[in-house]
């Protein structure tokens, strides 16, 4: 549909095309809404299965449990997915689902403003193009921005220099010095890769994380041969992973025995696979286990004992054009440096402006840390929902699992859109604050709140990332729609006529 000024216009638009955008869809067209489009600023879809393709890149949550679950039967070759493979799994679901037809490439939203008489949400891209919807759909992730630390020298630096999220492919590592900044989830990922190649690896940590057990593995001709067979196999299977992921989150969520177990593990890991004290003191953690996202790995420790790696724990002082200086004074020659220094995960929805009723702005509200009621709506943004936003991020089971909920959440509100009569709808100022009391006071009892600097937390600490329960409580509080918590405007003036 377009105007005269050339809008565009559709009932729902969805902002990213991962796994959040991409099950929205489906989720929608399920429910026979069809009037949706998916904007991606990118030229393909994926989201973080697109953009990360360092060498290694895989998934720690199993497929079967990594995937959705109207589509988990799928041939999976891995046991714990490649990026690779996700990807094609994506690409699969959009075909399969016939989603394609829905997505608008290159279109970047910079701007959405919701129009208090009319009702509706106004996109603005970066092309300059304008788009309205009655629903504004945000699934844009948490991890699609890569952080660059802020080093003296930087720019200087005459070598290659890349983010592990932007890997540089043109870049041959064989026989070369390099650098890697971090030590994080996709270091653990690459490092290992890389270590064989290069003919030195700096490997500069700020500090180490805890490294627990990954059985990565293909799935042999049996298993498939079984899977396809017997599909409950297959399902029980992905019952018994969902399991022992929910059992992880035991031991994030205030049970010390199961946080001491999994502490244990990791130290015996560590004790076997590094034997030189001095490397293990300086690979042991000072902050409780699950603080930090775990390591899921066995080929770490083993790559940091090679000859040719060396482990850095003191701070950096500067980059020069040729070299990392730390604040030791030791001076390190490099031809390339890598940064695995994550994402601006706290940093929710930006660089987008997003303003709600009354022109109120959304990165204002946030000002003090992101927080939405049940991770998907503010007050003062009328029909406007988050996927994977505040608090949605989960330490060891699946995110996959905890969008699918929130996509259903999200129909079920639009389907009982008809049957009560409403035009907009936006959570209460109550609801809201309640919610974000109740995550607060229970994230003070978790280890996410312990005495680390992680992507869950915001500088000051405080934790606008993780959910803080299983994701079977999550599944249930998702699973009804408490209208109480909703102001409802039955008509497009806005006229608010409260609770139905
Ligand atoms: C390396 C890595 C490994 C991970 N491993 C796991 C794991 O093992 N288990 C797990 O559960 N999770 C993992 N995650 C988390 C992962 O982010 C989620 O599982 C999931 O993929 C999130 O999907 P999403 O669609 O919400 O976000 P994303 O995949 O980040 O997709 C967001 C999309 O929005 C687009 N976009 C952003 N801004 C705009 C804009 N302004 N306009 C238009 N388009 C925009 C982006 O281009 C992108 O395509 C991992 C993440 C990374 C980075």
């Amino acid at each position: 549909m377009s105007s005269g000024e050339n809008i565009s216009s559709s009932r729902v638009a969805i902002i990213g095309s991962g796994f959040g955008g991409i099950g929205m869809a489906y989720h929608l067209k399920q429910a026979g809404i069809d009037a949706f489009t998916i904007f991606e600023k990118s030229n393909e879809i994926g989201g973080v299965w697109r953009d990360n393709t360092y060498p290694g890149a895989g998934c720690d949550v199993p497929s079967q449990l990594y995937s959705f679950s109207f589509e988990s039967h799928h041939p999976w070759a891995w046991r714990y997915g490649k990026q690779a493979e996700i990807l094609d799994y994506l690409r699969h679901c959009v075909r399969k689902f016939g989603i394609a037809s829905h997505i608008q490439f290159r279109r970047e939203v910079v701007q959405a403003d919701f129009n208090t008489q009319r009702g509706i949400w106004r996109l603005k891209f970066a092309d300059g193009g304008v788009h309205e919807a009655e629903m504004l759909i945000s699934a844009v992730g948490q991890l699609h921005r890569p952080a660059l630390p802020k080093i003296e020298g930087q720019q200087r630096f005459a070598g290659t220099q890349f983010h592990s999220a932007r890997w540089d492919h043109g870049f041959d590592p064989r026989g070369k010095t390099v650098a890697v900044i971090g030590s994080g989830a996709s270091a653990v990922q690459f490092v290992p890769e890389i270590a064989r190649q290069v003919r030195q690896l700096y490997l500069f940590q700020r500090s180490p994380g805890w490294v627990a057990p990954k059985f990565e593995r293909p799935i042999s001709p049996f298993m498939r041969r079984l899977f396809d067979r017997l599909p409950w196999v297959y399902d029980l299977d992905r019952l018994r992973i969902f399991l022992i992921t929910e059992a992880l989150a035991y031991a994030y969520n205030g049970h010390a025995w199961a946080e001491r177990l999994m502490r244990l593990l990791a130290q015996v890991q560590l004790r076997i696979q590094v034997r030189d004290p001095a490397l293990r003191r300086k690979l042991t953690p000072d902050f409780p286990i699950g603080c930090k996202r775990i390591l899921l790995t066995t080929q770490w420790l083993p790559a940091l004992i090679r000859p040719n790696v060396e482990v850095v724990g003191e701070a950096i002082a500067e980059i020069t054009e040729t070299a990392v200086r730390n604040t030791d004074g030791r001076i390190r020659e490099v031809d390339a440096i890598i940064y695995a220094t994550g994402f601006a995960a706290t940093e929710f929805l930006a660089p987008m402006r997003i303003t709600g009723i009354d022109g109120r702005l959304l990165s204002e509200h946030w000002r003090n840390g992101a927080d939405a009621y049940l991770g998907m709506a503010v007050a003062g943004f009328p029909n406007f929902f988050l996927l994977y936003g505040p608090n949605t991020n989960v330490g060891s089971g699946s995110i996959v699992f905890m969008l699918e909920c929130q996509q259903r959440y999200i129909v079920k509100l639009l389907r009982e859109r008809a049957a009560l009569g409403w035009h907009c709808a936006e959570v209460t100022a109550a609801a809201q604050a309640d919610y974000r009391r109740e995550i607060e006071q229970r994230s003070s009892l978790t280890t996410f709140a312990g005495d680390c600097q992680s992507w869950y937390k915001t500088a000051d600490g405080r934790n606008t990332n993780n959910w803080i329960g299983s994701m079977m409580e999550y599944r249930r509080r998702t699973r009804r729609i408490d209208w109480t918590h909703y102001r409802l405007f039955r008509n497009q003036t806005a006229t608010l006529t409260g609770q139905p």
